[in-house]
């Protein structure tokens, strides 16, 4: 279990993490969800006790990560998988690893074989591709065994190959019992992985609840119309209980009434209508429309 409550980190006058509460329970695929910008790494490195929060606590298992004797077997994590020593071998970056964390000597090949590098063991991770570097990444994490994992962007930079594979590891792990935090700004990459959503934006959270909740709320169909009487269209969908978004010039996004009954409405008041789309907001859409708020602000600020 990962605790955060009120966790707050300021850079000089710009807050990266603005009073975030949220939980990430065991035995399921939680996904950490937001823009780039938004304060996902900032939150992951106070979570694992690398930055120093300006206000708030993070725990994992109920103790600040930092007072974790042996972390590694508290905390499996991935942040930076380009970080890796390239000098070294694969097995030897593990061993070193293992040795310093009181870790079996044997667990470097079990992991090895579990990502599925056992034959790049003794390869120089120099070499590697960013999609092998993942694999070490993830590798790594799982050494100590532990009951907690976290990972940065884990999918970025796999192929369709990893990125299949990854995501039944994360949910095989969380079968397993085990607390299974990983961070996105893809939607996409969470809709087949993920059982919950932590969503953030501007370093603030905008959503956290089960994944179908939030897939549910982008399930209403919209209605795109298009019309030069606006006011008009306006004023009669809202009296009927519609909610109409401009979308454009003489264009309207439409939720909560179906196509048909727009047409007939805009019959009966005489609105001519020369767009009528029925459309599907997709889950990628619901993360757009919900976080942003936070990127125009973020992008009308001068950085
Ligand atoms: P994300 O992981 O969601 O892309 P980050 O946590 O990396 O977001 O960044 C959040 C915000 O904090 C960004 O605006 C970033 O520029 C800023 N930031 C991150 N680290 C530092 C730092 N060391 N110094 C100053 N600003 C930082």
């Amino acid at each position: 279990m990962i605790e955060v409550n009120e966790l707050t980190k300021r850079y000089g006058d710009k807050t990266a993490v603005d009073r975030l509460s949220f939980t990430v329970r065991p035995g399921a695929v939680t996904g950490f969800l937001g823009p780039n910008g938004a304060g996902k790494s900032t939150t992951l490195r106070m979570i694992l006790g690398l930055d120093r929060p300006t206000g708030g606590t993070a725990t994992v298992g109920g103790v600040p990560f930092r007072e974790h004797a042996r972390g590694l077997h508290h905390v499996g994590a991935l942040l930076d998988a380009g970080q890796v020593h390239g000098g070294r071998t694969a097995a030897a970056h593990l061993s070193a690893l293992a040795r310093t964390n009181g870790i079996a000597p044997r667990r470097v090949h079990e992991v090895l074989e579990e990502v599925g590098l056992e034959d790049a063991a003794r390869r120089r991770v120099g070499g590697f591709s960013l999609g092998m570097k993942q694999r070490l990444g993830v590798a790594a994490a799982l050494l100590g065994d532990p009951p907690v994992l976290i990972f940065d962007e884990p999918i970025n930079g796999m192929d369709p190959e990893g990125v299949h594979w990854v995501r039944g590891l994360f949910r095989r792990l969380a079968a397993e019992g085990r607390t299974v935090f990983l961070s996105s700004h893809l939607m996409s990459e969470m809709e087949n992985t993920a059982d919950h959503l932590v969503v953030i934006g501007r370093g603030r959270l905008v959503a956290a609840e089960p994944l179908k909740d939030f897939a549910a709320r982008s399930l209403s169909a919209q209605v795109l119309v298009g019309t030069d009487q606006d006011a008009e269209l306006t004023e009669v969908l809202t009296a009927k209980g519609a909610s109409v978004e401009p979308a454009g010039v003489g264009r309207f996004t439409v939720t909560g009434m179906p196509a048909v009954r727009i047409g007939a409405l805009a019959a009966e008041y005489r609105i001519a209508l020369n767009e009528l789309t029925t459309r599907a907001a997709s889950l990628e859409e619901a993360f757009i429309q919900v976080t942003a708020d936070s990127v125009e602000y973020r992008t009308g600020e001068s950085r």
